[in-house]
């Protein structure tokens, strides 16, 4: 189906850099696909939920002139040697690589590299091998708190290694971030959600668009809020899917109905492949304050965030910006971060961003 709506030679240029340039194989769930479908139907194929799991020629093509694989460098926070999932950057909580495997792949994905090259899967003894180390180190590390189960989709592991890892992690406040909620929402099944109820676990939704979240994701948020499940949301601002205020603030709206507490707006890493994604320094900017400014506190309250290798920063971390390289400073270090080249942004107008609407 994949093929009526993607360009044959440009599949094929993808999947070569697939193979050459380790980026991820196209992956879009059945659910997701028939919201692709009736955009392309209605808008073509410049529609912001196509732009988020298919490749386009500008993903491939436009760069920008300082762009690295791994911008985070999580390679350089394993504590474990060895070790590949278990990521750690503050003193009190860490990151928890559970699985590698998505319920479909978005094209901007900061974890691109080490996905595609992890790939260990979701078999019972990864599970159970990547537990029993983690655990070896949080007997070591009495200051770790929280557990924050990422991947990967780390509700792509099902039911059983779930139990398994949420009985074996009890002693510990376990938050997992996820985008099955749109792509996947049926995994939410009323054993899954007692389950997340029974670990007293914080989900962490990561969702980009106000139109993926249609009446069924509806449903699936209002069972999961019923069962007395903290929500909260985090997502990407993102070229061509949301970066327009005016989606962001529709999309926190309809969030805050759900009763899903905003944490974090993310600006994206400048990782290869993502140019086409990126916007200029200044436009973040521009966009920030068109939120700040016409939204109230329950809105305005969202960060705009960046992670770096020094941790997350803000605007209002920066201590230098000359040319395109703007210095970011928190406890006592710094990280340079580089716009986007001169003319590659160009803000995407919001008839195409919100369709359904009038404008
Ligand atoms: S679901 Fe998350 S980890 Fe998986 S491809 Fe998307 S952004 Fe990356």
């Amino acid at each position: 189906m994949i093929n009526k709506i993607i360009d044959k030679t440009l599949k094929l240029k993808y999947e070569d850099l697939v193979k050459k340039d380790s980026l991820l194989p196209i992956k879009v769930s059945n659910f997701y696909r028939k919201k692709i479908e009736e955009e392309v139907q209605t808008i073509g194929i410049c529609g912001p939920l196509y732009k988020s799991v298919i490749p386009t020629k500008d993903k491939i093509e436009v760069k920008t002139s300082i762009e690295t694989r791994d911008y985070v460098e999580e390679n350089n926070h394993m504590p474990v040697k060895n070790v590949d999932y278990i990521i750690r950057k503050y003193n009190n909580r860490l990151v928890f690589i559970i699985t590698d495997i998505c319920f479909a792949h978005c094209q901007y994905c900061f974890r691109t590299y080490n996905l595609s090259k992890y790939q260990a899967g979701n078999t019972k003894k990864t599970i159970v091998e990547k537990i029993t180390t983690l655990k070896n180190y949080l007997k070591n590390n009495k200051e770790i708190k929280e557990v924050i189960f990422s991947g990967g989709d780390p509700l792509s592991i099902g039911y059983e290694n779930l139990e398994y890892a949420l009985k074996s992690l009890k002693k510990w406040d376990i938050r997992i971030h996820t985008r099955a909620i749109i792509y996947e929402p049926s995994i939410f099944t009323n054993k899954i959600i007692s389950l997340l109820k029974e670990y007293n676990v914080r989900l962490v939704f990561h969702i980009n668009h106000p139109y993926e979240i249609c009446e069924q994701v509806q449903d699936k948020i209002k069972k999961i809020c019923k069962a007395g499940i903290r929500m909260y949301s985090q997502f990407p601002l993102l070229r061509g899917i949301n970066d327009n205020s005016l989606v962001l603030i529709k999309l926190l709206e309809i969030m805050d109905n759900l009763h899903i507490r905003p944490l974090s707006i993310f600006i994206p890493d400048p990782i290869s492949y993502s140019a086409c994604f990126r916007l200029s320094f200044k436009r973040i900017i521009k966009i920030i304050d068109e939120v700040n400014f016409s939204t109230p506190s329950w809105i305005n309250s969202t960060r705009f965030t960046m992670d770096t290798t020094i941790g997350k920063v803000r605007r209002e971390n920066i201590v230098k910006w000359i040319g395109n390289c703007i210095t970011f400073s928190r406890d006592n270090k710094e990280v340079k971060y580089y716009d986007l080249d001169e003319g590659i942004d160009t803000p995407t107008q919001i008839k195409t961003l919100l369709w359904k609407e009038n404008y």
